[in-house]
């Protein structure tokens, strides 16, 4: 599967500092083209015809930094007269996007509004533990432990197979199914904030690069790739750091734009 990263950090942030800049962006994944994986940044990441090409969005949880290009995303097919996208996620965060985002309030119903004979949205609800076919990939939810109902992904299709993390703190059964997934090629993993805010890492529910450590064990699997998302803009420089000084040869901080193939 080849993997488009679009954004790979816990908040929005033009970066600059000591005469370094980068643009820092809500987590988003593309893979093959045609299925997001969570979708905090979308739009602004692709030109039309990629968009057009998205078909199935997974979600991991309601969090803003997740969702938040969904509503640019469909507005912009607005006229096309294309297909649907299908929006895939546990019931609970289906509901709360029906509710808190698309509800003629903040945004339109896309979900009953019409383009063409279609919905502009559908939705696919997941079952935690239940592998479901989307399109030529199969993705399977596993509750993780984060301050809402979120779940990490087992993403599969013939060839391989990666896990997502969603955001989580300390978890244990979708490293327990990674670490007996055969043809597991990479661990996607959160890691939000150093290691000094290991507190508030705990609060939120999110990692340090010291916990992260502790996480990745866990599959039991040293050689695995392991790829880090979701820092916080602000303390980019000092994660990096850590993580560099965790010494795992298989470890990757992922930037926007860049691809991998698992
Ligand atoms: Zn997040
Ligand atoms: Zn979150």
């Amino acid at each position: 599967m080849r993997i488009k990263i679009l954004g790979s950090h816990g908040s929005d942030l033009f970066y600059s500092q000591n005469g370094k800049s980068h643009r820092c962006q809500c987590v988003g994944f593309l893979v093959n083209e045609h299925l997001l994986v969570d979708a905090g940044t979308v739009a602004s990441a692709l030109d039309f015809e990629a968009q057009t090409r998205i078909d199935h969005v997974i979600l991991s949880h309601l969090h803003l930094d997740h969702i938040k290009g969904v509503p640019p995303l469909v507005d912009n097919r607005v006229g096309t007269n294309g297909t649907s996208i299908c929006i895939s996620s546990v019931a609970q965060v289906l509901d709360g996007l029906k509710t808190h985002i698309f509800n003629d309030i903040v945004f339109p119903n896309f979900f009953s509004l019409q383009n063409g004979h279609h919905p502009y949205l559908q939705e696919s609800t997941l079952k935690e533990g239940t592998e479901t076919l989307l399109g030529d990939i199969r993705v399977t939810p596993i509750h993780v432990n984060h301050t809402v109902t979120t779940v990490g992904f087992l993403i599969q299709d013939d060839q391989s197979a990666w896990i997502y993390s969603g955001d989580t703190y300390q978890t244990e059964e979708l490293w327990a199914l990674a670490a007996r997934t055969p043809n597991l090629k990479g661990a996607l993993i959160e890691t939000s904030f150093p290691n000094e805010f290991e507190a508030l890492a705990k609060e939120s529910k999110h990692l340090t690069p010291t916990l992260l450590a502790k996480e990745y064990q866990k599959i039991g699997k040293p050689e695995l790739p392991l790829y880090v998302f979701h820092l916080k803009p602000q303390f980019r420089e000092q994660i990096a750091s850590q993580l560099h000084d965790l010494a795992l040869p298989s470890l990757c901080i992922l930037q926007e734009g860049q691809e991998i193939e698992l």
